[in-house]
């Protein structure tokens, strides 16, 4: 089955009694009994596939996590409450019985930066940040460190920089370190992470997958090696994704490849467009032919998806005058978060990039007149009429 086909088809209509619900239903119950011992006792030693208890098993649950594991190619899929939480599991699935050291992409989504830094680091976990983008600096990091796990993003946050994966799966392997790869930006539809070699696939639901902006939730897709662990590190922890939850990112996966199709098209045109108004210094955008990851954009993501985000940067523009820009929008909404049907503008310097120094953040190419765009699904006309009243020429 083609991608679109999968996300309206795969996990839902499991036979229920007599009946085949046409959509997975909201499952509340925490537990679940059989009409034999035994059979409870089979369904509790995993001999026989059922539920007992919603901490290791619920059926909406579990319909979502077939449903992601069909579209990323996964052997086993784990939902989680948030997109930090599958990064979590990931990291610490990884380094059960590996060196504690990581190597890590130096762009990653702050709170990332920050579950590395100070909760790992706490646990004296060392990670060494490497640009992801440059492959000999990346590949001397993994040499020189040895780690027990290398994680980086498909597309980074906020330059949208396209990392080579496949070449850095090939190293991960070489070195024994399982490769996770943040997909949240590229979602299935634009990059399949395992196809090209990577370990595991982490995403935030709460963004593209459920799409919607009503949803908080995360995603760990895994090969075959790392399954049973993540397994039994979800089932003892317990951070599992609620059946509500389940519920909303499986309805708003349904319509993944129109809103991506939609929000991608959107993207192009108004980094188009934005690259040629007088008041934008510059446009990061994977599509742009002269993109310093140009090459690992053709070979890794599909024509014409080149993701749903550009990022801009401002001409003679500083925190006021970025403010006031925003200020001035009347349709496109100024929060955090991304991937949502509606059009979404953030300000880096003060949301994700907030806790990093100035100095850093310049160095990071995190400048104070950065503004990243989530596309939505609106008009095109309508968007590109809010960004030019707002930047009022
Ligand atoms: C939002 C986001 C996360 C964290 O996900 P939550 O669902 O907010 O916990 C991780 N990585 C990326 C790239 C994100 O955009």
């Amino acid at each position: 089955m083609k991608f679109e086909s999968k996300t309206v088809h795969a996990g839902d209509r499991k036979k229920a009694g007599n009946f085949i619900p046409v959509t997975t239903p909201i499952y509340t119950a925490s537990s679940y009994a059989y009409e034999s011992m035994s059979q409870l006792d089979r369904v509790f030693g995993r001999e026989e596939p059922g539920q007992s208890y919603a901490r290791y098993d619920n059926p909406t649950v579990n319909a979502l996590q077939e449903l992601v594991n069909e579209l990323e190619g996964g052997h086993g899929t784990l939902a989680c409450s948030s997109g930090m939480m599958a990064m979590h599991l990931s990291v610490l699935a990884a380094l059960v019985d590996r060196p504690k050291r990581v190597v890590a992409g130096h762009m990653l989504y702050g709170a990332t930066t920050n579950l590395l830094m100070n909760v790992f680091g706490a646990l004296d976990v060392e990670t060494t940040f490497a640009d992801a983008s440059d492959l000999p600096a990346f590949e001397a990091a993994i040499a020189k460190t040895k780690p027990g796990a290398v994680v980086v993003e498909s597309i980074t946050n906020p330059l949208l920089r396209v990392c080579a994966l496949d070449q850095i799966a090939v190293m991960a392997r070489s070195a024994n370190a399982p490769l996770i790869v943040d997909n949240t930006f590229a979602t299935p539809m634009l990059m399949r992470p395992l196809e090209l070699g990577a370990s595991i696939v982490v995403h935030s639901a709460t963004k593209y997958l459920a799409g919607h902006g009503d949803v908080l939730g995360g995603l760990v897709v895994s090969d075959a090696e790392h399954t049973e662990i993540l397994t039994t590190l979800l089932r003892t922890i317990g951070p599992n994704l609620g059946p509500f939850e389940a519920y909303l990112t499986m309805r708003g996966i349904k319509t993944l490849a129109l809103r991506m199709e939609k929000q991608c098209a959107n993207a192009r045109e108004l980094a188009a467009w934005l690259a040629g108004h007088p008041r934008i210094e510059r446009v990061h955008f994977p599509g742009d032919p002269s993109h310093p990851d140009a090459a690992n954009i053709q070979r890794l993501l599909p024509p014409n998806l080149y993701g749903a985000m550009v990022t801009v940067e401002l001409k003679d523009a500083g925190k006021t005058e970025v403010f006031a820009f925003m200020e001035k929008l009347k349709m496109i909404v100024c929060a955090t978060s991304l991937g949502d049907v509606h059009t979404m503008m953030l300000y880096p310097a003060m949301s994700s990039h907030r806790d990093i120094s100035p100095k850093h953040r310049e160095r990071a190419g995190i400048r104070d007149n950065l503004v990243r765009i989530s596309t939505g699904i609106e008009a095109i006309e309508d968007i590109i009429a809010d960004i030019d009243q707002a930047l009022g020429l």
